[in-house]
């Protein structure tokens, strides 16, 4: 496996206490691969990561591993912040949902497949470790998205999947929402990883993280609803997450 390198100014030292242990997934989310490799690493932008892959493959180092890339922003999972202290973090090069989103080409998953199997093996990342960036800032961002192929990655060790039957989209009543089946929903959703700032009500930053979990776990419809097929597999990851042991 080839690495391209080229250098950006945009990194700072990990804090002493930091080990990495998560991989963040992100798409760039401009026009083309010159541009997004531009602004990551410009000065003034004040953003990196520490690879970009191109849709045929080609992967490009901007930052060293041991270094802290500055991708992830404000940013939080399983109770702990700043994800950039402990994170890789990796680019794919997709025009994204402003420009033209379309599915990832297989010679750009194969290779980031190989560059994550040198990053686990390196930092011995745990199987439940490997987000989006959707997943650690929910109300921001909606990267790497829905045609990002989670399913795929998980087969290789790379993240959790559920293979339990999740397309029923009918919404569940209110009840679903409400008193003690809400604090479920949100234990549920908490145990996954996500941060509920609003513990009282199924409101819109509820449903911006239920719809980062479909877009990660039920891609094929990402709606913010809470409907019967999320909530089998929410419950799936949930339990799986517990079982991993490496959640709260
Ligand atoms: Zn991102």
């Amino acid at each position: 496996m080839k690495i391209h390198r080229q250098p950006s100014p945009n990194f700072n030292v990990r804090p002493a206490d930091a080990a990495v242990d998560t991989v963040i997934l992100h798409y760039t989310g401009m026009e083309t691969a010159e541009a997004a490799l531009a602004r990551l690493t410009d000065p003034k932008a004040e953003v990196s990561a520490h690879y970009l892959i191109d849709e045929d493959g080609r992967i490009v180092q901007m930052v060293e591993e041991e270094h802290r890339a500055w991708h992830a922003g404000v940013s939080i999972w399983q109770g702990r912040e700043n994800l950039n202290h402990t994170s890789v973090g990796i680019e794919l090069v997709n025009p994204g949902h402003e420009f033209g989103y379309r599915a990832f080409p297989d010679a750009q998953i194969e290779a980031l497949l190989a560059l994550l199997a040198g990053i686990r093996e390196r930092h011995k990342i745990p199987v439940s470790r490997y987000l989006g960036h959707s997943d650690i800032a929910p109300h921001r961002k909606a990267d790497p998205g829905e045609l990002f192929p989670w399913g795929r990655l998980a087969r290789e060790g790379f993240g959790l999947w559920s293979d339990v039957e999740g397309s029923d989209t009918r919404p569940l009543p209110d009840e679903a929402v409400t008193g003690e089946a809400l604090v479920k929903l949100n234990k549920q959703l908490g145990i996954v990883g996500y941060h509920m700032e609003d513990k009282d009500s199924f409101g819109a930053a509820a449903q911006s993280i239920v719809r980062a979990f479909q877009a990660h776990w039920r891609p094929e419809t990402v709606s913010g609803l809470y409907d019967y097929g999320t909530a089998a597999i929410l419950r799936d990851i949930a339990c799986q997450s517990e079982q991993t042991g490496e959640s709260l």
